[in-house]
């Protein structure tokens, strides 16, 4: 396994394996590896000639008050896990090697006003761009993405196809702590007390699937996850809302194909949960 930090280095692996004709895939990570980012590092490994990962804590998507500077790292043990998975490349450039002083943006109408960001107003655009930089740097065949940031994932879909890469978006389920608590590098934020209040976001999830069915008024559904969070004293809701899948717009009855979204502080720290209700299951 090789750890690259140069983007001209990288290109020239890249070269030579595509004149190779080999298969290239992407996992774009900020690091802090849990097993939900080894179940795409997997995934990855298998489907592709050559497995790449970056590990990249990138600032732009990142607010003014947000966890930059605290983001948890720990990259020998990241590259311990990668190497373990047999992947080929992992990508760890320092920011400057990304960011120059003045550069372009990549921003998306629409599908990142609400959820997310909606809360978080520059986040959508710090990511797609940082993903189009690694997209025109690696130019893999597949890239993967968990279904853990829903709304990240859809907005890298529409990106892919309104700006034509050529490239195959792939998302993976969402894998979770043996309690329920979906798996996040922020989960390293909570005292155990917390760890335990944040079970509420999970329970709320459950109760959301028990409730919902075709032709549910979403008010209704939303009424019941919210009363689970709010039994936990330590929570504060961000937001719970269900979005059309595809365009991430609000809706008032399930008619289609929905993503049920969360984002909860537990103390301070803001954790995110969602399921897809499909319409035909
Ligand atoms: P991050 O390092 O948080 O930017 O995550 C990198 C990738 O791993 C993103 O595509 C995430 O959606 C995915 N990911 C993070 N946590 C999980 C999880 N618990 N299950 C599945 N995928 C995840």
């Amino acid at each position: 396994m090789k750890v690259i930090t140069k983007i001209s280095e990288l290109r020239e692996e890249i070269k030579q394996w595509k004149r190779e004709g080999k298969t290239i895939g992407l996992v774009p990570t900020m690091g802090f590896l849990h097993e939900g980012h080894a179940s795409l590092l997997k995934k990855c490994r298998e489907e592709n000639d050559i497995a790449i990962t970056s590990n990249f804590v990138n600032p732009t998507q990142f607010g003014p008050n947000e966890d930059l500077e605290a983001y948890p790292r720990d990259f020998k043990k990241d590259c311990d896990l990668c190497e373990s998975i047999g992947i080929d490349v992992v990508f760890h450039p320092v920011p400057e090697e990304m960011y120059t002083d003045a550069h372009a943006y990549v921003s998306i109408d629409t599908l990142s006003d609400t959820l997310c960001g909606k809360s978080r107003p520059i986040h959508f655009k710090g990511v797609c761009t940082v993903v189009t930089k690694l997209f025109n740097i690696v130019t893999p065949d597949r890239a993967y993405f968990g279904e853990k940031d829903a709304q990240q994932l859809a907005i890298i879909k529409k990106m892919v196809k309104d700006l034509n890469f050529d490239i195959e978006i792939i998302g993976c389920p969402i894998v979770r702590e043996e309690d329920g608590l979906a798996k996040s590098s922020r989960n390293t934020y909570l005292n155990p007390e917390e760890r335990k209040a944040a079970l509420c976001l999970s329970r709320s999830i459950n109760r959301g699937k028990e409730v919902i069915s075709i032709g549910s008024k979403v008010e209704n559904v939303l009424k019941e996850m919210i009363n689970v969070i709010e039994k936990e004293p330590l929570a504060k809701i961000d937001y719970v809302s269900i979005v059309g899948l595809e365009d991430m717009q609000p809706v008032e009855t399930v008619e289609k194909d929905v993503l049920v979204a969360m984002a909860v502080y537990i103390g301070k720290t803001r954790l995110i949960d969602n399921f897809i209700y499909k319409v035909v299951q």
